[in-house]
């Protein structure tokens, strides 16, 4: 690991003042740029620890909550408010990691954590993500975690969190404070960037900014699933993952919030399946019209071509469990 400077700020205003320095980084609790840090793939000059800034607890805001960035995994799951109003979003961070990760890993951190690409950790390889212009190993090379929609020539990486997936199904939004003090909000479908000509940016914070909280709008009736499949039945990430809120009302679907993890450089999500879904009775035609929409861009590279078929029925079994018929 490389030599690096520390500092443990009191205030958000310091923090700001101290991230502004070109290569300082937030921390918060360590799980993934800690890793990054070891293997040289991250080289921060200065890390600003995050843990002593007022970002902690869960708050009623509005009709929704307000989860500050600072909250851990773990104890965002384990709130009786989410696990009652909000099920989707504790299965979903439940669903990832180990408890001695989930204690440790923040709302913030997990937002920010960084691709699972194999050639991104392996300094040998080239990679447009950690090295731009180096070109990417993964075209071409061994690709079975990769991306199959909104890829672009210069990254196929995914994004590999978990708590994003469901956050988006819960049209949640992400609130930042830049390094002059201003404040924005950022719905979390706009927070992930696709790869384009410029992978290494994985979203849209820019140099200085500070995530503060995630804002949960008020909840919604209906059924919530968090399905993940993956290659262990714990302790390993998503090969497919989908996140569904779905409310019928007179055996009609009424309301449909879908979104996807592991197909994509950012949690999928694409509205046209829920236009299609809304005002419909489920039935087994209207799911395999559903998976045809979602899927009708997808393209596999090589070695990750089984993630067409596993999404089609990943989501097919969702639909169905989430509006009561059989799996
Ligand atoms: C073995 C292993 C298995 C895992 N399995 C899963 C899994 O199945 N599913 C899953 O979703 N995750 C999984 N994870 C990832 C884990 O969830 C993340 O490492 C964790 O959530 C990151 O949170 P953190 O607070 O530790 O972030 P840190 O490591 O502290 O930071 C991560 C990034 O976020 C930035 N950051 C932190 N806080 C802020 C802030 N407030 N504002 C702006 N930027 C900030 C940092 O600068 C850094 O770039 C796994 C991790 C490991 C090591
Ligand atoms: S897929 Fe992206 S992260 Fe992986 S090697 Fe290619 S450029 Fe790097």
């Amino acid at each position: 690991m490389k030599p690096f400077d520390y500092q443990r700020p009191h205030g958000l205003g310091d923090a700001h003042h101290l991230l502004v320095d070109d290569g300082a980084k937030p921390i918060a609790g360590g799980t993934n740029l800690l890793d990054l840090m070891k293997l040289e793939v991250e080289t921060p000059q200065a890390l600003v620890d995050m843990n002593r800034l007022p970002l902690g607890g869960i708050e009623a805001d509005g009709e929704g909550l307000r989860i500050g960035a600072l909250v851990s995994n773990s104890a965002c799951a384990a709130d009786p408010r989410i696990r009652a109003d909000y099920p989707v979003l504790a299965r979903a961070i439940l669903a990832g990691a180990t408890f001695q990760l989930r204690n440790k890993a923040t709302t913030g951190g997990n937002l920010c954590q960084r691709t699972r690409c194999y050639y991104f950790t392996d300094l040998s390889q080239a990679c447009n993500k950690r090295a731009p212009g180096t070109g990417c190993a993964a075209i071409g090379g061994f690709n079975r975690i990769h991306a199959i929609l909104g890829a672009s020539d210069a990254c196929i990486a995914t994004y590999p969190g978990d708590m994003a997936v469901a956050l988006s199904a819960l049209d949640a939004t992400v609130e930042i404070v830049g390094s002059s003090g201003d404040k924005r909000l950022v719905p979390v479908r706009d927070f992930h960037r696709l790869p384009g000509d410029t992978p290494e940016h994985d979203n849209v914070l820019e140099p200085g900014d500070v995530i503060t909280a995630v804002l949960l709008p008020a909840s919604v009736r209906g059924t919530q699933l968090y399905r993940k499949v993956r290659d262990r039945a714990s302790y390993a990430f998503a090969l497919v993952s989908v996140a569904a809120v779905i409310q019928i009302d007179d055996g009609v679907i009424a309301r449909a919030r879908l979104a996807f993890g592991g197909l994509a450089h950012k949690p999928w999500h694409d509205a046209r399946l829920e236009a299609l879904l809304e005002g419909q009775a489920p039935s087994d035609a209207l799911f395999d019209q559903a998976a045809a929409l979602l899927l009708e861009d997808a393209r596999g590279q090589g070695s990750n071509d089984f993630k067409i078929p596993l999404t089609r029925r990943t989501l097919k079994a969702v639909l169905r469990e989430a509006t009561g018929g059989t799996l």
